[in-house]
């Protein structure tokens, strides 16, 4: 048995996925996160948390067990060419070795949530949470699905799996990819999609045949920030999980829902993820045992998801988030500046600058009831 409370799956062969200077996906800001991670809680806690730095490709048939054959051959034939072919006919372009490094972050799901089930402990991939790929394509900068691999293996090895996306995008290709199935109780906070890719992840999609009641969608209008999110996960979110019983949590933490973020409109703040990060764990340790795997995911402005990602490891290993204000190491500081050649963050987090929200309490009533009516719930008041 481990002494570590936690566990953290981070190799810098991450950065291989790597859609090139001008995309804004970059795994630089998870491996910003990962290093800040371990540097403060290694000179601060030793060993609180375990760490894997070593990740292999993951196998064929690991990637078989969501994804269609014949999209991963062409996957690999498009990462052996050099020159550029979109993968998905959109903003996921092939590029040199993508199947690699690809495979190699489905890998780090797999090794994380081996670990949480084995040792009863979270496990944290930030590097991961690539939820919009589907079996037969890539989509949304997503080429293979990781954290629905890790759905799906913890279904096979005989779990009931609560799925929580926190990603300002709807977690369309695990919702999808497991809408049948009676044994992934699905939730997800997103930007409505109305207003942003990919458009899906309504409250009346609830799910088909066994899977039918247990896909949740909680859609928020563009603005809508902690007052909106948090409100509604404490209503929600422990009545579906209290009532489905999981064996086992995972959280895609994607965090362009952050304010400011490039591509997304909501504005959530660090101390709401935290508040989120901590419900969530006190329900793993209520309902699975602890067994918990958090993933990274979205995320297009480095100063927050290298920030925000650092502390869901804190929150983890059941350590006080560092106070807003405090300073921030020179290493983290120095490599942010050499990888995104701007000046870096100096503090933990920043003071919030956010725009009005439209969210007001007649919106979550509407919302809640239209989600109790769809779902056959009752959720309590706020
Ligand atoms: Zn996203």
């Amino acid at each position: 048995m481990p002494s570590s409370r936690a566990h953290v799956v981070w190799t810098d062969r991450f950065f291989d996925y790597d859609f090139g200077p001008y995309h804004p996906f970059s795994e630089r800001s998870r491996g910003l996160a990962a290093h800040l991670l371990e540097s403060v809680t290694s000179a601060s806690h030793p060993g609180v948390l375990g760490w894997s730095h070593t990740v292999e490709v993951a196998s064929r048939p690991t990637l078989e067990s969501f994804h269609q054959a014949d999209y991963l051959e062409f996957v690999k034939q498009a990462s052996g060419i050099s020159r550029e072919v979109s993968l998905d006919g959109g903003d996921t372009p092939a590029f040199r070795g993508c199947y690699d490094a690809a495979a190699r972050i489905v890998q780090g799901a797999v090794d994380a949530l081996d670990y949480t089930l084995e040792h009863r402990r979270p496990a944290f991939h930030p590097g991961g949470g690539l939820h919009h790929a589907h079996p037969d394509r890539a989509s949304g900068f997503c080429i293979f699905n990781d954290v629905a691999i890790a759905v799906g293996r913890a279904v096979r090895s005989g779990h009931r799996v609560a799925y929580i996306d926190i990603d300002a995008h709807h977690g369309d290709g695990v919702m999808y990819g497991f809408y049948e199935s009676g044994k992934v109780l699905d939730i997800d906070f997103h930007q409505d999609g109305r207003t942003l890719f990919p458009g899906t992840g309504f409250p009346h999609e609830v799910g088909r045949g066994d899977g039918a009641g247990l896909k949740a969608n909680v859609p928020l209008p563009p603005r809508a920030g902690d007052e909106a999110l948090l409100p509604i996960f404490h209503r929600v979110v422990p009545v579906l999980l209290r009532r489905f019983r999981p064996e086992v949590i995972i959280l895609q933490h994607g965090v362009d829902g952050h304010y400011g973020d490039e591509l997304a409109h909501l504005q959530y703040t660090p101390a709401a993820y935290a508040e989120v990060d901590r419900a969530v764990l006190a329900l793993a340790h209520e309902l699975t045992g602890g067994r918990l795997l958090v993933t990274g995911g979205g995320g297009y402005r480095a100063e927050s998801v290298s920030r925000v990602l650092a502390r869901v490891g804190f929150v983890l290993a059941g350590l006080a988030v560092p106070e807003p204000g405090s300073p921030l190491p020179a290493g983290y500081r120095n490599d942010f500046v050499t990888t995104f050649e701007r000046d870096a963050p100096r503090t933990w987090s920043d003071v919030p600058v956010l725009d009005p929200s439209p969210w007001t309490e007649s919106d979550e009533r509407s919302l809640v009831g239209q989600l109790e009516g769809k779902l056959g719930e009752r959720f309590p008041a706020r």
